[in-house]
C-alpha cells in the first residue's frame, strides 16, 4: 500500500521552486531541457518526479493523484516516463539481476521519494540504455501529454570517453516533440558544458529544517529522533532518513568507533578500517560518505565546543565524549582534519586508490590532533 502522504505526488517541500514549475505548466512553456542540481537530499528527484506528473495530469492545481495519468506514475509506471538511472559496466552475466534490482529500486522509490536508487557498482550510464532511449523517443509519437525523460545522478553520463554524454548532447539538440528531459545531478560542474548550455538550470536550496522535521513526522518517525536527525542532517533529507534509520544510539555508536579509529594508532583496527572502507567507498558510495560525514559532523561539535559555542541541542547525549576529545587534543588542527575528511569523501567519485587514500587519511589525522 502507497500512502498517500509520503509519495512524491504529495510531497509538500521546495515551494518557490514548486510555484516556478507550477506556473510553467500554467502558461504552457515547458522547455526541452531542465537541470535540476544543488544541494544534496534536497528533494530533487522527487520534484522531478512530482513535476513529470503534473505535466501529464489535467488538474490544475499540482497533480491531482487520482487521474488515470497520475495512477500509472504514482509507481513510476507511466509509459510516457522513461527513467534512466547509472547501471553496473555491462557484464553479460549479470544482466537480468541488475534489472530485477532495478525494479525492485523503482518499487521503493514509488514510496519512498527520497530513497536514493543505487544498484551495486552501479557506476555509469550505459551507452545502450541512450541508444534504446533515442530510438523510444523518436519512433513512437503521442497523442496527449508529454514524454518525460528524467536521468538520474546525470554527471554519471560523463564517466568514461562520454560517449552516453555526447548521445544525450546529440538528443538535445534535435529534441524530439512533446518531450522534457529532466536531468538531476548533486555534481553539475561534473557535466559537460555543451549540455549545461542546453538545460534551463534550476538551483534547489537545502531544505528547510521545519520540512525535514515534518516529512520525517509524517513518515512515522518519533518526535525526538525526527529533531535529532534534522538537527545533523542540514536539510538534506537522504542524511536525516539514514540517521533515522540507524535510530540515535546506533549514531553515537558509529560516530565513537570511528573518533577512537581516527585518534589511536591501531594497527590492526587500521589495517580492517582500510579494507572495510576500501569496499565501502567501491560497492557503496553513500553510505561511505555517511560515515565519514558522521566523523567530519562530530569534530565540528568538538570545535564548537572548544571556542565555547553553546550547542546544547544538538550534542545532547554527547557533551563527555567532545570535553573528552578536546581535554585530550587540545591543539588539534580542525581545520586541516575538516580538509583531509573533504578530500577523502570525493576521493572514491575520481576513481583514486582507495587503500592509499584511507592511509593517507588516518596518518594526515593523526598528524594533525598533534598530541
Ligand atoms: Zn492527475
Amino acid at each position: 500500500m502507497v500512502d498517500e502522504k509520503m509519495t512524491f505526488i504529495k510531497l509538500n517541500v521546495q515551494q518557490s521552486i514548486w510555484s516556478k514549475l507550477s506556473q510553467l505548466k500554467s502558461n504552457h512553456r515547458i522547455a526541452n531541457a531542465y537541470l535540476f542540481s544543488g544541494s544534496r537530499g534536497s528533494g530533487k528527484e522527487a520534484i522531478a518526479l512530482k513535476f513529470a506528473t503534473y505535466v501529464n495530469c489535467t488538474a490544475v492545481d499540482g497533480p491531482c493523484g487520482e487521474c488515470a495519468s497520475c495512477r500509472r506514475f504514482r509507481f513510476l509506471q507511466h509509459e510516457h516516463l522513461k527513467l534512466i538511472v547509472p547501471m553496473p559496466r555491462e557484464v553479460k552475466s549479470s544482466g537480468n539481476a541488475d534489472v530485477a534490482a532495478l525494479l525492485d529500486a523503482i518499487k521503493i522509490k514509488a514510496k519512498n521519494p527520497f530513497y536514493k536508487i543505487t544498484l551495486p557498482k552501479a557506476n555509469t550510464i550505459p551507452i545502450s540504455h541512450i541508444r534504446k532511449l533515442q530510438r523510444d523517443l523518436y519512433l513512437k509519437s503521442i497523442q496527449t501529454g508529454r514524454k518525460i525523460v528524467l536521468i538520474y545522478d546525470a554527471h554519471m553520463l560523463c564517466t568514461g570517453d562520454a560517449s552516453s554524454a555526447n548521445a544525450i548532447l546529440k538528443i538535445l539538440e534535435e529534441p524530439p516533440n512533446n518531450t522534457t528531459f529532466i536531468l538531476v545531478t548533486d555534481y553539475k560542474a561534473d557535466l559537460l558544458p555543451t549540455i549545461l548550455s542546453r538545460c534551463q538550470c534550476l538551483d534547489f536550496p537545502a531544505l528547510k529544517r521545519d520540512d525535514v522535521v515534518a516529512y520525517l513526522l509524517s513518515s512515522g518517525v518519533e518526535d525526538y529522533l525526527a529533531q535529532f536527525a534534522a538537527n545533523i542532517a542540514d536539510g538534506d533529507m537522504r542524511r536525516a532518513l539514514a540517521l533515522t534509520d540507524f535510530g540515535k544510539n546506533d549514531i553515537l555508536e558509529l560516530v565513537k568507533t570511528l573518533t577512537n579509529l581516527v585518534s589511536e594508532e591501531h594497527v590492526e583496527n587500521w589495517r580492517s578500517f582500510n579494507q572495510n572502507y576500501s569496499r565501502m567507498a567501491k560497492n557503496n558510495f553513500y553510505e561511505f560518505e555517511f560515515h565519514l560525514f558522521l566523523l567530519q559532523w562530530w569534530l565540528k561539535q568538538a570545535y564548537l565546543q572548544r571556542v565555547g559555542i553553546n550547542n546544547s541541542d544538538v550534542i545532547n547525549g554527547m557533551s563527555t565524549d567532545l570535553r573528552e576529545f578536546n581535554a585530550n587534543f587540545p591543539n588539534a588542527n580542525f581545520d586541516k582534519i575538516n580538509n583531509i575528511i573533504e578530500e577523502t569523501i570525493i576521493a572514491p567519485r575520481k576513481n583514486l586508490y582507495m587503500p592509499l587514500i584511507l592511509t593517507n587519511f588516518l596518518i594526515g589525522i593523526q598528524q594533525s590532533l598533534d598530541k
